[in-house]
């Protein structure tokens, strides 16, 4: 299948110029599709040409469309409409452009960076295993109220029809720059524990799996480990083993739980083809284990100019389904064409399911000039 060229555009600089500098692009270089992020965190661009608005734009980030208020009565999350909409009904008036224009649409969304206002407690928080809510690591995606959210947002946009729907990983058990040095401070098998979510969700989890692990013990002998810390006293080699394994056991129960929602999510949106957002080769790597023989796509987040024989070499461990690739175009591309024609072509000997150019609204305008010639000459070399 030949792969399907796009850029990635936000609602807010298609409403800056009602999709004036888009149509320029898509006559220019005769992409095939058009990708809109529609859900996720904070937004600070500055555009070195924009189209209409100012140069500099900043959003705190939520619901960058008019959704459907009505379907998310009924949910114990709401999502929360971005603060430049207003009153606009910018995906409609997309969606009409995009068809008028005969290009495909595809879609991104990060639910728990949407939702997560960082002026308000974070709602559903994950929580530690003292049962404290952990405010710097953002909302728990495995917990039921963040489930039902995404759901209702990925079948609200399903009904659009897009090509491709991509949603963010789940960071696994990450540790945040705040908490990092605290938690340095602590036992290693304390620290690894602190990582761990334990809100009510992840925990039901390990209730309802038909395994031995018994997480109320563990959470005891975690506590414990802390107190003895804090007395000054060492742990012992065979507890700290146990703790370590029951975890382990933790984690593998909440990975299946990602990989039976990555399933769901390819069920559901069919014929959308769905695919998890990474942020580089070595996170591909992880999260293709993550899903193991469900992985969907993957949408690696490369850099232009970044090693491509590396990046070729990683993807061969790796057995997610299909590849895409987004490549930024935006403010730090150096002075010339060649360099992005030339990253392209090898990107495309892949044979990756898309490539996307990133920031272009951001960018100056001759680099549509680039892309059209980075498309020509990757097209060309797929035709031989
Ligand atoms: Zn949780």
């Amino acid at each position: 299948m030949a792969c399907s060229y796009g850029v990635v555009y936000p609602l807010w600089s298609f409403a800056d110029d009602r999709g004036a500098a888009l149509e320029r692009i898509i006559d220019e270089t005769g992409i095939d599709h058009v990708s809109i992020p529609l859900v996720g965190g904070i937004v600070d661009e500055f555009r070195v040409e924009p189209s209409g608005g100012p140069h500099y734009f900043f959003s705190s980030g939520g619901w960058h469309y008019e959704f459907d208020r009505k379907r998310y009565e009924s949910l114990a999350l709401k999502p929360r409409a971005a603060d430049w909409l207003g009153k606009r009904r910018v995906l409609a008036d997309f969606l009409e452009f995009a068809a008028k224009k005969r290009v495909s649409t595809a879609f991104a969304l990060d639910v728990r960076l949407g939702i997560w206002t960082r002026s308000e407690p974070v709602r559903p928080p994950q929580r530690n295993f003292l049962d404290e809510p952990v405010e710097g690591k953002g909302p728990c995606q495995l917990h039921a109220d963040m489930l039902d959210l995404t759901q209702g947002v990925l079948t609200e946009l399903a009904a659009f029809g897009p090509k491709f729907l991509t949603v963010a990983p789940w960071p696994i058990d990450e540790t945040d720059g705040l908490t990092y040095y605290r938690m340095s401070q602590v036992a290693p098998i304390v620290t690894h524990g602190l990582a761990a979510c334990f809100c009510s969700s992840c925990r039901a989890l390990a209730a309802r799996a038909d395994r031995s692990l018994d997480l109320s013990v563990t959470i005891e002998m975690l506590r414990d480990e802390l107190s003895r810390f804090a007395r000054g006293e060492r742990t012992a080699t065979d507890r700290s083993d146990v703790i370590a394994k029951n975890l382990a056991e933790y984690q593998r129960l909440r990975v299946e739980a990602y990989q039976s929602i990555c399933t769901a999510m390819h069920q559901r949106c069919a014929p959308t083809q769905t695919r998890v957002a990474v942020e580089e080769i070595g996170s591909a790597v992880a999260t293709a284990r993550l899903c193991g023989s469900d992985v969907p796509d993957l949408e690696i987040h490369e850099y232009e100019g970044e090693d491509a024989e590396t990046t070729l070499r990683a993807l061969q461990f790796v057995g997610a389904r299909g590849w895409a690739f987004s490549i930024h175009v935006g403010n730090g591309t150096p002075g010339e064409a060649a360099p992005l024609v030339s990253f392209v072509s090898r990107l495309a000997e892949f044979s990756p399911v898309s490539i996307d150019f990133v920031d272009v609204d951001c960018a100056p305008r001759r680099v549509v000039g680039w892309i059209k010639q980075a498309m020509r000459f990757a097209r060309r070399s797929e035709s031989l």
